[in-house]
């Protein structure tokens, strides 16, 4: 049965691909690098927006080797508003990686890929696959749910073992496909064009016949999830730190440390309100306290944006400040420096700093 369903996902994938730009050879034959740089954009993200970051990435990095020898802030910039900013960091330093010890070629063995950092499992199976033909399996959300279905595999995603069951029928199908890279592309693509988490075109499937859930008529019950959790929503404080000289619209933004959330990026000063804060302007002057080593004296609100990540919401208050004592030292930050409203547009910034600076832009920039 492996081997029916992988020559007509091969098949299949030869006429309902969709055409993007990274897919201009047939797979098993591409650009390791682009598939690489597509696959990790691809991560968390929708195609539709993946494909014009992943044009401007290639018009200025077109190489592994242009990206080696790249600034990492013109990296982060060009990563800009498709989050998991840790992504573009370690493509950054995986791609210095590969120059310096891979002779700028990607490495053609599971073991070796999973050496280099932001490549797990799945992506090396992907650029193993996808671009050098190899009989490696993969395993992103739509191929789960896909294999999950044709074998009405009744674990819960979240538990080890039904994992590795699902990797282990990847494997068996990529094994028994003729054209690797093409049947697990196949298997990818009906899982996002038909093979839908609700509603699946199960009339237009072509391994319908194969699939023992939709047999049982419990296909909408496959995969079985692990039971929701609620998203904890945080408040944070963000300070607009003008700068004390007449006739300057200067603030005042810092770069986050290299390792945790959004890092090597450039935002207001901001932090999450702790349960000892008093209210928002408390937490302000204790954070701007602990990252900078000023005192603060917090006016008028500015904005107030919300944004969602995976694991949380937020809502970010920014209050226009001035400082009151001291003077700025990058101790809980990376680095920190005044900026005016045009020469913030050259900083990767984070989107919830973006929607702020598009608030001040709205009203002239005034303090
Ligand atoms: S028959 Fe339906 S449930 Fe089964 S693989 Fe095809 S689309 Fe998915």
């Amino acid at each position: 049965m492996h081997q029916q369903i992988a020559e007509r996902l091969t098949a299949w994938q030869a006429e309902a691909l969709r055409d993007l730009p990274w897919r201009g050879r047939p797979a098993g034959a591409r650009d390791p690098y682009a598939v690489w740089v597509s696959e990790v954009m691809a991560q968390q993200t929708r195609l539709s927006v993946v494909v014009d970051y992943f044009n401007r990435w290639m018009a200025r990095f077109p190489t592994l080797e242009a990206l080696a020898g790249a600034d990492q802030q013109e990296v982060l910039k060009l990563w800009e508003g498709l989050g998991y900013y840790s992504r573009a960091r370690n493509l950054h330093v995986a791609a210095q990686i590969v120059a310096a010890e891979f002779g700028g070629e990607l490495p053609r063995t599971r073991a070796e890929l999973l050496t280099l950092p932001g490549i797990g499992e799945y992506t090396a199976g992907a650029i193993l696959s996808l671009a050098f033909g190899l009989p490696e399996p993969i395993l992103d959300g739509n191929a789960k749910r896909v294999i999950s279905r044709l074998w009405d595999v009744d674990g819960r995603l979240d538990l080890s073992s039904t994992t590795r069951q699902l990797w282990d029928l990847s494997g068996q199908m990529v094994e028994a496909a003729s054209r690797p890279g093409a049947m697990n592309e196949g298997l990818m693509e009906l899982g996002a064009l038909v093979c839908r988490r609700r509603s699946p075109l199960c009339e237009a499937c072509p391994v319908r016949r194969y699939c023992l859930a939709h047999r049982r008529g419990v296909q909408d019950e496959r995969p079985v999830r692990a039971p929701g959790q609620r998203v904890p929503h945080v408040e944070f404080a963000a300070a607009i730190i003008w700068e004390d000289v007449p006739g300057q619209s200067q603030f005042l933004i810092s770069q986050r440390p290299e390792k945790g959330l959004l890092g090597g990026l450039w935002s207001f000063p901001n932090g999450a309100r702790e349960a000892d804060d008093e209210d928002l302007r408390a937490c302000l002057r204790r954070v701007v306290r602990q990252d900078l080593d000023v005192a603060l004296e917090v006016g008028e609100r500015a904005a107030t944006v919300a944004h969602a990540f995976t694991h949380f919401s937020m809502t970010l208050t920014a209050f226009h400040a001035r400082i009151s004592a001291g003077r700025p030292q990058a101790v809980g930050v990376a680095d920190w420096r005044w900026t005016s409203l045009d020469e913030i547009e050259t900083f990767p910034c984070p989107v919830p700093d973006r929607k702020i600076i598009a608030v001040l832009r709205d009203r002239g920039g005034e303090a």
